[in-house]
């Protein structure tokens, strides 16, 4: 299936179209945007097979892994929604002191207009419709922007959006960077971008001009400690699938181990074994390998791995004409190599071995925030060792992938790594407006008289006793007990 790009003369009509939606209000009842949900749900699981092979033919990607990195995640993400909209919708109270009392004081959870999302080609569905679950659910007009680079889904989504979500309120826009540079140019309430940093720069460079808040959701070199006290049985399988799912080309895979010296050896038979249990001796031929999505990126990692300084211990073949990189070990592999400049986004783990685990945390934290971070350890003391002197979008401790499958947390990075977080509940937030509300009483003017002028020293002690808790706001109650006695206002 081809894919057709929107001319770019009919962005500004697709645009002012949507932003009339918005105006009208059509986006706003609770009812409209679970049918929109359920419509978004059913396009999923009506059409389960089309996107096995839409993705099959984009990136190999093997149909278990569309079903589960990308059909099912967004439908539990459309389920929770569905299931909690009244919940998250709801004016949420806050406790107020005597001066409110009589008064209503609450945050709305307003939604923020047209949206703009843009997506990745690694999980062409996932990435592009789990945010749009958050912006429909939060009453917003959306516009999708698929990456081009994977066709086959991007033109499939185009064809099935219209069938099953309204027109008037959601809308693809098809293209690389020229379409979307025209489509950065008009105003959006929030952008949501998934992709590289390099491009996220773009995105923020082109929000800041219209002062449009963005959730970027980037990448990074995501490691994985190994503590040499776990079993490297269970340690090795994991990071096999996190590494080798979707070939490697996942934001969050294990992009290189740091391991204490002496376990390493164990560490490659383990990993050889799980490769031969996962994709036979023969990956090349297993239902179950993907391939690297086009030859730039081929070529791009082959060349990384031409230039390795450390030693090829497991696969290291590759055939451009099926753009297949084996599943890859590369052990000995030193802070300066070629495999340790950039996030690596393929199936080649390079493995750095420390002497010691504060090494392995000296250098992670002499590097950029990762998205993930994952420990393989029985024991809490080193995992909190870990944890307590490192940074990352998140963390995962003896697994490697699945935290981005539990709804309940946010997912998203810091720093280099990302702006912003999202899945479950944050996604809803994301794509609202949490509108602080205050409705005052038309009653107790006594009361109110205490503000207005002429002030006088009784009125203004009055107002001071009735505003702030003079315990708490006294200078004593920062240091109680320096001198004994209560301070003065
Ligand atoms: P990509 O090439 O699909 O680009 C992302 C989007 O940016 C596409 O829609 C593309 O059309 C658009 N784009 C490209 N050039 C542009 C330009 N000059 N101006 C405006 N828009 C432009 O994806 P990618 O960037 O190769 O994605 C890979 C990166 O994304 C990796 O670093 C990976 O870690 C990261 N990623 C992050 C997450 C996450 O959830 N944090 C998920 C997937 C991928």
């Amino acid at each position: 299936m081809a894919l057709t790009y929107t001319p770019v003369d009919d962005i500004p009509q697709i645009v002012q179209e949507l932003r009339a939606t918005f105006k009208s209000g059509l986006t706003k009842p609770l009812n409209y945007r679970r049918e929109q949900l359920k419509g978004l749900f059913n396009l999923l699981d009506e059409n389960e097979e089309l996107f096995r092979e839409s993705t099959f033919k984009d990136l190999h990607k093997p149909p278990a892994e569309t079903l589960l990195g990308e059909i099912l995640t967004v439908k539990q993400e459309c389920h929770e929604a569905i299931k909690n909209l009244e919940k998250w919708a709801a004016k949420q109270p806050i406790k107020t002191g005597l001066v409110n009392k009589m008064d209503g004081v609450h945050i709305r959870k307003d939604p923020l207009g047209m949206v703009l999302i843009i997506g990745a080609w690694n999980y062409p569905t996932n990435l592009l419709l789990a945010p749009a679950v958050g912006a429909i659910a939060a009453g917003n007009t959306v516009v999708l922007k698929p990456s081009e680079v994977s066709s086959h889904t991007a033109a499939l989504i185009t064809r099935l959006l219209p069938k099953y979500l309204d027109s008037r309120s959601y809308r693809i826009i098809n293209g690389a960077a020229t379409e979307t540079t025209v489509l950065l140019e008009h105003k959006f309430d929030h952008i949501f971008y998934t992709g590289s940093g390099n491009i996220g720069k773009i995105i923020m460079g082109a929000a800041a001009k219209q002062l449009t808040p963005v959730t970027l959701e980037l990448g990074g070199k995501s490691p994985a400690f190994i503590s040499k006290e776990v079993d490297l049985t269970i340690a090795a399988r994991r990071i096999a699938f996190g590494k080798y799912f979707n070939c490697g080309q996942t934001c969050i895979a294990p992009d290189y181990v740091i391991i204490e010296r002496g376990s390493e050896d164990e560490l490659i038979t383990q990993i050889n074994a799980a490769i031969l249990e996962f994709y036979t001796a023969a990956p090349q031929t297993s239902d179950s390998y993907g391939r690297i999505v086009n030859k730039n990126h081929f070529h791009r990692l082959k060349s990384i791995l031409d230039k390795t300084q450390g030693k090829v211990v497991t696969g290291g073949d590759t055939q451009e004409d099926d753009l297949y990189i084996a599943p890859t070990v590369v052990l000995g592999v030193k802070p300066e190599d070629s495999l340790m400049e950039a996030e690596l986004f393929g199936p080649i783990l390079p493995i750095m071995v420390v002497d010691s685990i504060d090494e392995g945390i000296d250098y992670v934290n002499d590097h950029d925030q990762p998205l993930a971070l994952y420990v393989f350890s029985k024991s809490s003391k080193v995992t909190d060792h870990i944890l307590d002197n490192t940074r990352s979008g998140g963390v995962l401790v003896n697994d490697t992938l699945t935290h981005f499958l539990v709804p309940g947390l946010p997912f998203g990075g810091t720093g280099p790594s990302g702006i912003g977080n999202y899945h479950g509940q944050r996604s809803f937030d994301v794509f609202s407006h949490e509108r602080s509300t205050l409705v005052k009483s038309l009653g107790m003017e006594k009361v109110n008289d205490l503000k207005y002028p002429p002030y006088t020293e009784k009125k203004i002690s009055w107002a001071a006793w009735a505003l702030f808790d003079k315990a708490k706001y006294s200078a004593n109650a920062a240091n109680p007990g320096a001198n004994g006695s209560d301070s003065k206002l």
